[in-house]
């Protein structure tokens, strides 16, 4: 691996998917254990593209948090920040795939392990090496996590990393859709790169239909890039300077789950071998080269199971597109 360090901070868990779509949770035929949760995804994304990559996060001490380890491990993520909680589990998720592709979850968090992070657990000299911090919020949420995540924040933005948000919009986890907002909205205005995707514009600006005055409504003055991605339409782009759209790869997508992960890791893989993000700022036709193969990462990962597994390298993605 090379380049400078990205460090992706929160959940890591299991999704139990259904063998067969268009089915309720209790009536499926069986399940499939796939490692998720979109940090760990980014975390593994970044890695598989050759980048140096870290995620800091807790997991219950029993076998599926030992199975998460392992994959971080397999994958060439560094784990010096991740710990094992001896008293909770690891977060599970239940997946119904309904028939017209998209998916619901249901949650075990009561609570898990990465719902117990404190402040204390991190390791802070791990979090200073970032160059890029990552971060989601689902680990706004609850106490003690919530506090850990802000203080992981401030402490790689304090040692100078670039700051890189997708909120991951998981609606059911929230008390309510005000609190949801509220929370996702209180630390926007830190974040120097914000992904998110356009269900999520719809929930944060209640707009009805999805463009750029939409998009410019959560424009903070401190953002660099703000990322709105489409899914089989492609993505658009926002600099303070400039915006515009990146078309999509065309394939026969089978499971959509941690497109927008590969996304955003194979951006930021990209983002932090350059000399910095002011140059792409500088540069449209070099920030759409690489929201080019972005795209081409997400549209990658849609063609396989799972998110993990369809993650791509390298060769694999330069061949794509
Ligand atoms: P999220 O998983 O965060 O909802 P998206 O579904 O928008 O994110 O996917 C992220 C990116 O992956 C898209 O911007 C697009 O480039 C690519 N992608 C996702 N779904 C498809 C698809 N069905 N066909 C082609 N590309 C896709």
């Amino acid at each position: 691996c090379s380049g400078g360090l990205i460090v992706s901070f929160g959940e890591m868990l299991i999704d139990f998917v259904p063998t067969v779509s268009g089915v309720a949770l209790a009536e499926a035929p069986g399940f499939l254990k796939a490692p998720g949760g979109a940090p760990a995804n980014v975390a593994i994304a970044v890695a598989r593209l050759g980048g140096k990559s870290a995620f800091v996060g807790k997991l219950g001490d029993d076998e599926f948090g030992r199975m998460l380890a392992s994959i971080l491990k397999e994958n060439d993520v560094i784990t010096d920040g991740v710990l094992f909680d001896k008293g909770a589990r690891t977060a599970l998720a239940f997946v119904t795939l309904r028939s017209d592709g998209e998916r619901e979850f249901m949650f075990y968090r009561n609570p898990s392990a990465d719902m117990l992070l404190t402040e204390a657990d991190l390791n802070l000299q791990l979090i200073r090496k970032a160059k890029i911090f990552h971060y989601g919020s689902i680990s706004l949420i609850t106490e003690p996590c919530r506090s850990a995540h802000l203080r992981a924040m401030e402490v790689a933005k304090e040692a100078g990393a670039l700051l890189s948000y997708d909120p991951n919009l998981r609606l059911p986890l929230w008390p309510s859709a005000d609190q949801a907002k509220e929370q996702i909205m209180s630390i926007w205005e830190k974040a120097d790169v914000i992904k998110v995707s356009d269900n999520e514009l719809e929930f944060l600006t209640g707009c009805e239909v999805v463009n750029d005055e939409a998009a410019l409504s959560l424009w903070h003055p401190g953002l660099k890039l703000l990322l709105v991605t489409l899914g089989e339409k492609g993505c658009n782009y926002y600099t303070k300077d400039f915006h515009g759209w990146v078309e999509p790869f065309v394939v026969k997508a089978v499971d959509t789950t941690g497109a927008g992960d590969a996304f955003i890791g194979s951006l930021l893989s990209k983002i932090v071998n350059d000399e910095s993000v002011q140059s792409i700022l500088e540069d449209e036709a070099r920030l759409r080269e690489l929201l080019k193969f972005a795209n081409g990462c997400g549209a990658i990962t849609t063609t396989k199971k799972g998110a993990i597994p369809a993650l791509p390298n390298e060769i694999e993605v330069l061949k794509f597109i």
